[in-house]
C-alpha cells in the first residue's frame, strides 16, 4: 500500500510517500522559517502564498524521491485540521484536485493524530492502546489512543500550549522565533535549580494544564531585572524553564497513566524534540516500569509522513472524503 501525505497547516509545506503504514519512501519539507523569523512568528497570509508556490514542487519531489509515479499510489491524505485556516486550504485544495484527476481516494487527516503517528514510523511494533503526552506548537493534549483511529482526550491545555510557552519567554529572553530550540541549547549549561518558577494548578480535570502562568513570571522576571538594571543569567532561566515545564508535562501524564491504568506511553508533537521533556518522560516511565516511546528528531516536527502514516491507518479504516472536504481551523480529536 502506498499513501501520499501533504501537510500545509502551519509553517512547513510538506509530503510523504509511505509504504505499508510505516515505511517512508520519502519525505520533503520546505520550512518557511526563516521567513517568519523576521516577525517574531508565523504571519499567515505569507504562510498560505508561500505553500501555494511551494506545494506542486514538494509534492513532485516526493514522489520523485520515492521512484513513485502519482498512479502507484492507493490514496492521498491531507492534513484538514487543525491549524491556519488559509495554510490549510492550500494542502486540502491541492490535494482534492490531485485525488480527482488520478481518480485516487482522498484521505483526511487530523494533524494531531498525525504527530502521534510518528512513533509508529519510529517503532515498527509499536501498537494501541497506549497514552499519549502530545506537546507542540498549538496544542498540550494527554490522549487515549484506543486504536489507530479512536482518541481519547484525557487532558488538555486551559491556555497557552507548552511550545507557546517555549517561544514566548524565548522572544522575552532575545532568542529568535521559534524559541523552543534555542531555549533547548541555551539550558544545557544553565542551572536548572538556578530560577524557582511556579507549578500552576488547574481548576478542573487533574490531568489538565495551564502555561500562561509560567509565562507571565519568566516575563515579569525579566521585566524586573530589567528595571533594576540586573543581569540575569539566560542560561540558568533557560534550564529553570526548560525543567519546569518538562516537570508539568511528566507529572500529568504519569498520574493520567496510573488513574487510566496504561503501561504504554508514548510522545509526540513538536516539544518532543526537547531535550529535557524527553529524559523526563523516559525517566518517569522507567521508574514506573511503563513501556515508554518516542520518535526520532527528525520526526518531531511538522512533516509529510505523519500524515501518510496515520493517513494509510485512516484508509485501511475507511475513513475517506469526497470533493466536499474542506479545512477546519479548530476541531477536537474526539469529533474526527
Ligand atoms: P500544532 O502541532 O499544535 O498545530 P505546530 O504544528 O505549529 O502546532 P509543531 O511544528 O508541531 O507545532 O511544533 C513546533 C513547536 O515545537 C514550536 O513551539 C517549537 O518551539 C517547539 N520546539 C521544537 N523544538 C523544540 C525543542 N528542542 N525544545 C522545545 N520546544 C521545541
Ligand atoms: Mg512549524
Ligand atoms: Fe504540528
Amino acid at each position: 500500500m502506498l499513501i501520499l501525505g501533504i501537510e500545509s497547516s502551519c509553517d512547513e509545506t510538506a509530503a510523504s510517500v509511505v509504504k505499508d503504514c510505516r515505511t517512508i519512501l520519502s519525505s520533503v519539507v520546505s520550512t518557511q522559517i526563516e521567513e517568519h523569523k523576521k516577525y517574531g512568528g508565523v504571519v499567515p497570509e505569507i504562510a498560505s502564498r508561500r505553500h501555494c508556490e511551494n506545494i506542486l514542487g514538494v509534492v513532485r519531489q516526493a514522489l520523485d524521491e520515492a521512484d513513485v509515479s502519482l498512479y502507484d499510489l492507493d490514496g492521498i491524505a491531507v492534513t484538514y485540521a487543525p491549524g491556519l485556516i488559509g495554510a490549510l486550504l492550500v494542502g486540502v485544495s491541492f490535494a482534492k484536485a490531485l485525488a480527482m484527476s488520478a481518480g485516487k481516494p482522498l484521505i483526511p487527516v487530523h494533524h494531531i493524530a498525525g504527530h502521534i503517528a510518528t512513533n509508529y514510523l519510529t517503532f515498527p511494533d509499536l501498537e494501541p492502546p497506549y497514552l499519549c503526552l502530545v506537546a507542540s506548537g498549538g496544542h498540550s493534549h494527554i490522549i487515549e489512543v484506543l486504536s489507530y483511529t479512536e482518541f481519547r482526550v484525557a487532558g488538555r491545555t486551559h491556555d497557552d500550549a507548552a511550545g507557546e510557552c517555549f517561544d514566548k519567554c524565548a522572544r522575552a529572553m532575545g532568542f529568535p522565533y521559534p524559541g523552543g530550540v534555542h531555549i533547548d541549547n541555551a539550558a544545557k549549561t544553565g542551572d536548572r535549580n538556578a530560577f524557582r518558577l511556579p507549578h500552576p494548578a488547574v481548576a478542573g480535570s487533574e490531568f489538565d494544564f495551564s502555561f500562561s502562568g509560567l509565562k507571565t513570571n519568566v516575563i515579569n522576571l525579566l521585566h524586573n531585572a530589567e528595571q533594576k538594571g540586573t543581569e540575569i543569567n539566560r542560561n540558568d532561566l533557560a534550564a529553570s524553564l526548560q525543567g519546569t515545564i518538562a516537570d508539568i508535562l511528566t507529572d500529568k501524564t504519569i498520574k493520567a497513566a496510573e488513574a487510566l491504568s496504561y503501561k504504554k506511553v508514548t510522545l509526540a508533537g513538536g516539544v518532543s524534540a526537547n531535550t529535557g521533556v524527553r529524559a523526563a518522560l523516559s525517566e518517569a516511565c522507567a521508574k514506573k516500569g511503563f513501556e515508554f516511546y518516542m520518535p526520532e528528531k527528525k520526526l518531531c516536527g511538522d512533516n509529510g509522513a505523519m500524515i501518510a502514516c496515520q493517513g494509510s491507518y485512516n484508509f485501511i479504516a475507511g475513513i475517506t472524503a469526497d470533493e466536499s472536504l474542506n479545512a477546519i481551523a479548530t476541531l477536537s480529536m474526539e469529533e474526527i
